[in-house]
C-alpha cells in the first residue's frame, strides 16, 4: 500500500468527503452541477476554518481552490446535490423552496470528529430556482462571511464561510453587481422546512427516515425513532441560540422556517444586522414591513417555528393525535422556560452578578427600561458596566441621554455587588467576558462592503473582520470599531435579502 506517508507524496485527497445525505437519503435532493463562471478568483479563504476541517489551506489557495469554490470544478469525492425543502416565509407556507442557488458538495469529518457540510451558495440555477437566477453578488457574500465569523467569535453557534470567490460575471439586481460564490460550512443544512417539505406531501416514510437521520447526526444520545425527544432537543437548542442572539443584539431578519436549522446553528445571513441603540422594535430588513422579525419578537418567532416542526412530527410522536398534541404543547411551553432561563443567565453575567437573587430579573429589567427610554447603546451600556464596577461610571452614564435614572439604577446595582461582597475586579472581568466591546456596526459593515465591491479594496473588510473576531478584548488601539454609529445612521439603515 503506497500511501502518502510511505511514499512521501501527498496521496491524501484534499477533501475526505463522506456524503451521507446524498447516499443515505435518496429522494431528498437532486444531483446537480454548478454553473460555469468566466473568471473565478479566490477573494478570501478562511484558513483557520480549513484547518479545523482537516483541509490543507495551501492546497485550497491556488487555482484548484478558485475552481472548486466557484463551482467550475467539483472537488474529488464531491457529490453535488440541491436539497429539497419547504418553508413558512413571513407566515405564509411555500410547499417547495429548496436549494435555488446552493449546492451541497458533501460532508467532511472535522478535527473534533464532527460531520460538517460543505456547500456552495450562488452556484447557479437548480430545479428549485423558481424565477431566481441562482446567483449571488459579492457584497452579500462578504456580508455573510463577516457576520458568520463575528457570531462565531461571540460564541454563538453558526454556519461559517470557508471561502468567497468572485466569478468575473455580473449579476443583475436593481443594478449590475459583481457576482460571487460563498462556500458555507454547516453542521448540516437540515431545516424545519426540510421536515415541512415531506409533511406537506404526506410522505410518512421519508419523514421517519429524516427523523432517524437527524437524530443520528445531531442528537445521537436519543433513540433513532424518538420524535418527541428530537422535538424537545431542537426546542432547547433554539431557545438557547435565540437567547444568545438577543444578548448580542443580533437581529436575524428573516426567521422563516426554511432558515431554522435543526442543528441549532444560526443559518442564512441575508438582511441580518446588530442593534445599536436599544429598542426592542428594531428592524433593519427592508422587506420586513410589519416588524415580524424585530429584535424583540425573535424568541416568540422561534417558538412559532418550533411549533411548525412539531406539526410535522405529530404522527411520529404518538399514533393518538390528542396525546401527540399534548406532548408537543408541553415541549413548546418548555421552549419558553428554557429561553427565559438562558436570557436571565446571560443578563446576570452581563451585570457581573455572582450569586442568584430573586430580584435579579427586576433589576435587569429596570436597566433595560432606562436604556430604552434614554436611547442607550445596547453593546456599550453593558460593556461599560465593567468600568463602573471598577468605580469609573462616566462611560456607562454617557450612554444615557438623561442620566438621572441610570444613576439611580447604578446605585442599586452597586449596593447589590457590595452585598455579594464580590471583588470589583473579578466582577469587572466577568462583565467584560460576557459583554463584547466590538460588534459588526452597521456603518462599518457598509463601509467595508462598499470599498470591496466598488473599488476592490479589501483593506477595510480585513480590518473589520480582525476587529469583530476579537470582540471581548480591550479595544484599546482599535477604538473606532467600538464606537456607536454616527448620529442618525441606524435610524435610516436598511438591509436587503441579497437575492
Ligand atoms: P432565502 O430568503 O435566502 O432564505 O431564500 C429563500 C428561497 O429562495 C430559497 O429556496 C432560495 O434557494 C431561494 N432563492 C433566493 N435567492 C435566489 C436566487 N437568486 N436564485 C434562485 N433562488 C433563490
Ligand atoms: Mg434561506
Amino acid at each position: 500500500m503506497a500511501d502518502g506517508a510511505a511514499t512521501g507524496k501527498t496521496a491524501q485527497p484534499v477533501f475526505g468527503f463522506d456524503n451521507s445525505y446524498a447516499r443515505d437519503l435518496p429522494g431528498f435532493s437532486v444531483p446537480w452541477t454548478a454553473a460555469q463562471v468566466p473568471a473565478p478568483r479566490l477573494v478570501r479563504l478562511n484558513r483557520a476554518l480549513a484547518e479545523e476541517l482537516r483541509l490543507d489551506p495551501d492546497a485550497l489557495s491556488g487555482p484548484d481552490g478558485a475552481a472548486w469554490f466557484s463551482g467550475n470544478a467539483a472537488p474529488p469525492g464531491a457529490t453535488p446535490i440541491a436539497q429539497a425543502y419547504a418553508g413558512h416565509q413571513f407566515g405564509g407556507f411555500s410547499p417547495q423552496l429548496g436549494d435555488g442557488r446552493a449546492l451541497l458538495l458533501g460532508e467532511v469529518i472535522d478535527r473534533n470528529g464532527q460531520r460538517r457540510d460543505i456547500a456552495l451558495k450562488g452556484s447557479g440555477p437548480t430545479p428549485f430556482s423558481r424565477r431566481g437566477d441562482g446567483k449571488a453578488a459579492l457584497g452579500p457574500v462578504l456580508r455573510e462571511y463577516l457576520m458568520g465569523e463575528a457570531m462565531h467569535a461571540l460564541g454563538i453557534p453558526t454556519t461559517r464561510a470557508l471561502a468567497a470567490v468572485a466569478t468575473g460575471e455580473e449579476v443583475f439586481r436593481e443594478a449590475p453587481l459583481p457576482g460571487a460564490v460563498l462556500t458555507r460550512v454547516a453542521a448540516s443544512h437540515i431545516r424545519v422546512g426540510t421536515f415541512q417539505f415531506f409533511s406537506a406531501r404526506g410522505e410518512a416514510d421519508k419523514l421517519r427516515q429524516l427523523t432517524a437521520y437527524t437524530v443520528a447526526r445531531h442528537y445521537p444520545e436519543l433513540e433513532p425513532g424518538d420524535a418527541a425527544g428530537l422535538l424537545a432537543a431542537v426546542a432547547g437548542r433554539q431557545a438557547r441560540l435565540i437567547a444568545q442572539w438577543m444578548l448580542a443584539g443580533f437581529i436575524h431578519g428573516v426567521m422563516n422556517t426554511d432558515n431554522m436549522a435543526l442543528s441549532g446553528e444560526t443559518i442564512d445571513y441575508g438582511p441580518c444586522a446588530f442593534m445599536g441603540a436599544y429598542d426592542p422594535a428594531t428592524v433593519f430588513s427592508s422587506i420586513d414591513q410589519t416588524g415580524r422579525y424585530a429584535w424583540g419578537n425573535q424568541p416568540v418567532i422561534g417558538q412559532w417555528n418550533v411549533a411548525r416542526l412539531a406539526e410535522t412530527l405529530l404522527p411520529q410522536i404518538d399514533a393518538d393525535n390528542d396525546r401527540a398534541v399534548q406532548r408537543a404543547t408541553d415541549v413548546l411551553r418548555g421552549y419558553m422556560t428554557e429561553y427565559e432561563a438562558a436570557w436571565l443567565a446571560g443578563l446576570r453575567a452581563r451585570l457581573g452578578l455572582g450569586a442568584t437573587d430573586a430580584g435579579d430579573r427586576a433589576m435587569a429589567d429596570a436597566l433595560l427600561t432606562q436604556m430604552q427610554a434614554q436611547g442607550a447603546d445596547w453593546t456599550l451600556s453593558f460593556r461599560h458596566l465593567g468600568l463602573a464596577a471598577r468605580g469609573e461610571a462616566t462611560a456607562f452614564l454617557a450612554q444615557f441621554s438623561e442620566a438621572a435614572g441610570a444613576r439611580d439604577w447604578l446605585a442599586r446595582w452597586q449596593a447589590r455587588l457590595a452585598f455579594e461582597a464580590r471583588d470589583p475586579e473579578e466582577a469587572a472581568r466577568g462583565i467584560e467576558a460576557a459583554s463584547p466591546a466590538i460588534i459588526p456596526r452597521n456603518h462599518l459593515v457598509e463601509h467595508a462592503l462598499s470599498a470591496a465591491v466598488e473599488s476592490g479594496d479589501m483593506a477595510p473588510f480585513d480590518a473589520l473582520l480582525a476587529a469583530v473576531t476579537d470582540p471581548f478584548a480591550d479595544p484599546q488601539g482599535r477604538e473606532g470599531y467600538a464606537l456607536p454609529p454616527p448620529q442618525g445612521f441606524d435610524e435610516v439603515y436598511r438591509t436587503f435579502c441579497g437575492t
